[in-house]
């Protein structure tokens, strides 16, 4: 069951969120070279502005890079003629979480592919019932991106989310999964399909590149009194969230952050989130959209 606080916090997480990304196109428009690193320090203000807490680092996946991606150094430039990139955001109000995406799509083919994906998203938000099996969500995702000439990435899902949780247990997938478990009252779900074009793999492999991580343990370091701070800092206001290093820049200096990042891994205190590539190189589109389900009718907070 789900209290009217609670959902009071999921609706302004969801609403700041949805403003999040409006700002975020605003910012693109009509820019043909855009500095990414700039563009998520300017989503993340804005979210802190309004009083709530990044969930995590703003994601800017370009094209073959499906998701985990935020810049780490400031000059991180592309130039946007022709491609997808994702705008992936998360807000927390009190630990209550919203996780919605977009895609801004430049080039005739990749407007299809972006406004296709849009569409399944809307029309399987429908389906969060309680009662629903999980795997439908991915047959009807699978079969109508084949019916566009389209295929979901098999191994990207949506999640279950709860408080100061982002994957908390159940997975939404976008192909069909014949043993899965079913959608309960109170639940809050983060939908995402990812799609590509038909001639691709559909799977995504990590890469080498790591600017996401998240806290594994919260045990005390003896030795280093700075480094533990540093580490009860990130466990105060996020708990087990992800984090990115770019945030601590501005209190202890580039430089000294990423060495206190070599140690937490070297001493397994992280989690690592590679970026996540189409293993064939397609181009990958997504959306998503947080949902609350409730027997009365469904909430989706980001829309
Ligand atoms: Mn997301
Ligand atoms: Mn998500």
């Amino acid at each position: 069951m789900i209290s009217d606080t609670e959902l009071e916090k999921y609706l302004t997480a969801g609403k700041i969120a949805k403003k999040a990304l409006k700002y975020a196109r605003d910012l693109m428009a009509g820019k043909k070279k855009i500095n990414l690193y700039t563009l998520c320090e300017k989503i993340e203000r804005l979210i802190i502005d309004h009083g709530a807490i990044p969930a995590f680092p703003c994601n800017v996946s370009y094209n073959d890079i499906a998701a985990h991606y935020t810049p780490i150094e400031a000059d991180t430039s592309i130039v946007f003629n022709e491609g997808v990139l994702k705008i992936d955001v998360g807000v927390m109000v009190d630990g209550y979480i919203a996780d919605t995406a977009i895609s801004i799509a430049r080039g005739k083919d990749y407007e299809y592919l972006a406004k296709m994906n849009l569409r399944i998203l809307n029309e399987v938000l429908e389906y969060f019932k309680p009662g629903v099996k999980l795997g439908e969500i991915g047959r009807y995702v699978e079969s109508e991106a084949k019916k566009m000439g389209l295929k979901p990435i098999a191994n990207l899902s949506g999640h279950k989310v709860d408080r100061y949780d982002l994957h908390a247990g159940k997975n939404v997938p976008n192909v069909y999964e014949p043993f899965s478990p079913t959608i309960k009252e109170g639940e809050v779900y983060a939908v995402e399909p990812f799609l590509t074009f038909d001639k691709y793999s559909g799977y995504v492999k990590p890469g080498k590149t790591i600017t996401i991580f998240s806290l594994k343990k919260i045990k005390r370091i003896k030795k280093n009194r700075e480094l533990d701070e540093f580490k009860n800092k990130i466990y105060n206001t996020r708990r087990y969230l992800p984090f990115t290093p770019r945030w601590f820049y501005k209190d202890y200096g580039k430089e000294k952050t990423l060495e206190f990042i070599r140690i937490l891994k070297s001493e397994r205190f992280l989690n690592e989130y590679p970026v996540l590539i189409e293993e064939s190189g397609g181009v990958v589109s997504q959306y998503e959209h947080t949902i609350i389900v409730l027997e009365k009718g469904s909430i989706v907070t980001t829309i």
